[in-house]
């Protein structure tokens, strides 16, 4: 608590060394140098947010130089496979364990009728994820990508996760890498950062036993990215986790995408994401809240921007903090309002309370100062789709 206190007070009431340091972290983090871990750490305990903030912004600008005005955002549908999963993570009201009367496996007409319902809406994409279910290896994934993409060849496929991939490996006994190339022919697009939630394994023993390790999550990413697959990266923060673990998590993420071969994409975004709380066990047996604040957020989300120079979007979760913090983010590092997200099922099962139209997202964005821009998974505009007024940029 004393750290926030001092955190929040004005740069003029701080000692001469203090303030002489953070602007020299901050001219470092201005020529898109690597900060260190220490260096993350001491701007997090002595820069004021306005200041984090307004860095953050100029590295936005720095690395959006071409379009510093527009805040792009996304029309996809979560759809899942199965909500049947053994990894029992603490914070999780989404799954169901193998024969539970309330399991499921989506099955095809579901699919083509959600997939139906998206293009009419718009989108162009599914955000396809589901639990670690013990029987489904690779032979079904194969084969689900495959007649989906039959059927629906423009569909992106926006797919699984680390640990997704790490449980379909070891089940069907085959490297990450085999998994995401038969992944990547069967007709999948891009790989999300789901999964990751604090990568130290403290934290995830503690929160996600059943799931892959910090380093296993890496190492899918190394793979995909050595397939040129585009990827992104997020954080779910604000439970167990120290704030060392925090900037830990996020230098680790800034190495991968420093190792990544030259001519693949890498993580294209980061997402920062607050823990919600409601009915997890995490919350009724740890006593875990979301005590996230919106200062914590934004601070938590300028420090991302500064820290991960050599990733060129940071995208706000507007789902889980709401417009209003949404907005005042865009004005502290982060450039992309994300997705709509038709049928989101897993965070909001966790009392993620907001929702956003097309028309309102725009809205929002333009309230805030900006022009909205509607962008692909790879961050490329997109054509006004039928079906949908944009607002005019
Ligand atoms: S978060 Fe994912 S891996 Fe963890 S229990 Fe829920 S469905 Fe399973």
């Amino acid at each position: 608590m004393k750290m926030r206190i001092f955190a929040e007070r004005p740069s003029v009431f701080r000692c001469y060394p203090v303030a002489m340091h953070t602007a020299a972290i901050f001219d470092k983090a201005l020529a898109l140098e690597p900060i260190s871990h220490e260096e993350a750490r001491f701007l997090y305990e002595h820069a004021a947010l306005p200041e984090m903030m307004y860095v953050a912004n100029e590295i936005r600008k720095l690395k959006k130089a071409g379009t510093p005005g527009i805040v792009t955002w996304q029309i996809d549908r979560n759809v899942n496979t199965t909500n049947v999963c053994v990894a029992n993570c603490k914070f999780c009201n989404f799954f169901r364990v193998p024969g539970h009367p309330d399991s499921y496996i989506t099955d095809d007409e579901t699919y083509k009728r959600k997939i139906e319902e998206m293009f009419a809406l718009g989108g162009d994409q599914l955000l396809l994820q589901g639990g670690h279910h013990p029987q489904l290896g690779i032979d079904w994934y194969e084969a689900l990508f495959t007649r989906l993409k039959s059927w629906y060849p423009q569909l992106k496929l926006h797919a699984l996760g680390p640990p997704e991939v790490v449980h379909i490996s070891e089940i069907s006994g085959i490297s990450y890498y085999e998994t995401l190339q038969r992944l990547q022919a069967a007709g999948m697009d891009s790989i999300p950062g789901a999964g990751a939630e604090i990568l130290n394994d403290r934290v995830r023993r503690l929160i996600s036993n059943g799931k892959c390790t910090g380093e296993e999550w890496l190492e899918v990413m190394r793979q995909a990215h050595k397939l040129d697959m585009p990827s992104s990266a997020t954080m779910m923060f604000g439970h167990i986790e120290t704030l060392d673990e925090r900037i830990e998590h996020l230098v680790r993420i800034r190495a991968v995408q420093y190792e990544k071969p030259e001519d693949s994409v890498g993580f294209r975004a980061f997402i920062p994401w607050p823990y919600q709380d409601d009915g997890t066990l995490l919350q009724r047996v740890k006593g875990i809240n979301n005590d996230v604040s919106a200062h914590e957020y934004l601070m938590t989300l300028a420090l991302s921007r500064i820290v991960l120079v050599n990733i060129e979007n940071i995208q706000v979760s507007w789902l889980t903090v709401g417009p209003k913090v949404a907005q005042a983010a865009l004005y502290g590092g982060a450039n992309d309002m994300g997705s709509i997200m038709i049928e989101e099922n897993v965070v909001s099962a966790a009392g993620a309370p907001f929702r956003f139209t097309s028309d309102e997202i725009q809205k929002c964005i333009q309230e805030a100062g900006f022009s909205p821009r509607l962008r692909d998974q790879q961050y490329n505009f997109r054509p006004q789709p039928q079906g949908v007024t944009l607002v005019e940029v």
